[in-house]
């Protein structure tokens, strides 16, 4: 029996678990599918995590944490978990890889996915020419022309870092304002070799056995144009995971709201008891590390309070 069951590494799970362990719980597991340091680790450049002053890569920021987190005791299984219930008697159920593992709290860190966009060809070139993440398979395009989708901080972002090794970059977005921060805006209007495609969508991306070949785009007043290019990244913004949190009957575990995200309160509290939710998978989630790590830190403390009021 678990005193607390961690699902999720990224910066919110990986922090709570440093808070629970340091604070002195004992038996406590932190469940990652992958490798631990969360969505963050497909981010090329963050330059907004405090104490952080140099621009560093997702995977340089997240390096260090696993080893300060699990330094008091917590233990970390890479496993998935596919589901949590709450028993009649208070005590948490979870199905780690088909296993039934018990706990007395569970804090809940499982994060986002990037969101696909649903465009022709997507699906059939997706790995093939079309990626989601430039640090990743940036690369691949050094030299090349390469197209962006998108218009929120992430499409931005990766779309200045994809400039630094490509020869262009489009950044294809559906208006003519952008959801991103005006630094970024900034930032990409003044990088040379970014051309801006407005108030115009991706109709479909086009290629063959090889790979990608293009995207045809379509603005406003139905105007197509034809974009020849390897590669093509796709930032449409993020999905809520929260798969686990679902009974069997559709229902959830915990209140969410309609965009899937968990209802909690200022100490991450769910409406079920025992049950915690932190970080980018919580309602209004400022979606940023510091207050994922923020929230990992409070559900922490909040489980803890649980534990000593049912003990
Ligand atoms: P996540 O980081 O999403 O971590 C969730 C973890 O849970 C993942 O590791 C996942 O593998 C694991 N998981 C999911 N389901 C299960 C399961 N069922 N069982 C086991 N494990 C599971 N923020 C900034 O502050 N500055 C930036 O510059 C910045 N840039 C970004 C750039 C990009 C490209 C992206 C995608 C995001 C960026 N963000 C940035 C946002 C930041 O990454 C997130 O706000 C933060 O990572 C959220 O942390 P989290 O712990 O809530 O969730
Ligand atoms: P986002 O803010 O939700 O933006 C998604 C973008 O994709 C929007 O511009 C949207 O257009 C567009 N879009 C959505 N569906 C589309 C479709 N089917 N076809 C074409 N375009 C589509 O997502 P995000 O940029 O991934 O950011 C997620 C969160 O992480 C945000 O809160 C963001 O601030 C945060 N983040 C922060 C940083 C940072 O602090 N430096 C970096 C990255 C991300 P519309 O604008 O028209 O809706």
């Amino acid at each position: 029996m678990l005193d607390l069951a961690i699902i999720g590494g990224g910066p919110a799970g990986l922090t709570a678990g440093l808070y629970a362990t340091r604070g002195g719980l004992k038996n406590v597991v932190m469940y990652e599918k992958g490798m631990p340091g969360g969505q963050i680790t497909l981010s090329s450049e963050i330059e907004n995590y405090p104490g952080q002053s140099e621009v560093v890569s997702g995977i340089d920021l997240m390096s260090s944490w696993p080893e300060q987190c699990m330094r008091f005791g917590l233990k970390h299984e890479m496993a998935e978990v596919s589901k949590v219930s709450k028993q009649e008697n208070g005590i948490f159920v979870l199905d780690v890889n088909g296993q039934r593992v018990e706990a007395k709290s569970v804090i809940v860190c499982t994060g986002s996915n990037p969101r696909r966009s649903g465009v022709k060809g997507e699906e059939e070139f997706f790995g093939k020419g079309i990626s989601t993440c430039a640090t990743c398979d940036g690369f691949f395009y050094k030299g090349k022309e390469v197209v962006v989708l998108g218009g929120g901080d992430t499409a931005l972002e990766e779309a200045h870092y994809l400039a630094k090794t490509c020869s262009k970059v489009y950044l294809v977005h559906r208006r003519d304002t952008f959801r991103a921060s005006p630094v970024m805006v900034k930032k990409v209007k003044q990088t040379q070799n970014i051309e801006l495609v407005l108030n115009s969508n991706i109709k479909e991306i086009y290629g063959d056995k090889m790979g990608v070949n293009g995207v045809i785009t379509q603005d406003k007043e139905g105007n197509e144009r034809d974009i020849k290019v390897p590669g093509v990244f796709v930032f449409v913004g993020m999905i809520a995971n929260n798969e686990l949190l679902k009974k069997d009957d559709g229902s959830f575990l915990c209140e969410v709201n309609d965009q899937g995200q968990a209802v909690v309160d200022l100490k991450m509290k769910t409406s079920t008891a025992g049950l915690f939710v932190a970080g980018d998978l919580r309602i209004d989630a400022a979606r940023q590390v510091v207050c994922a790590a923020g929230d990992g830190a409070t559900a922490a403390l909040s489980a803890m309070a649980y534990l000593e009021g049912i003990e």
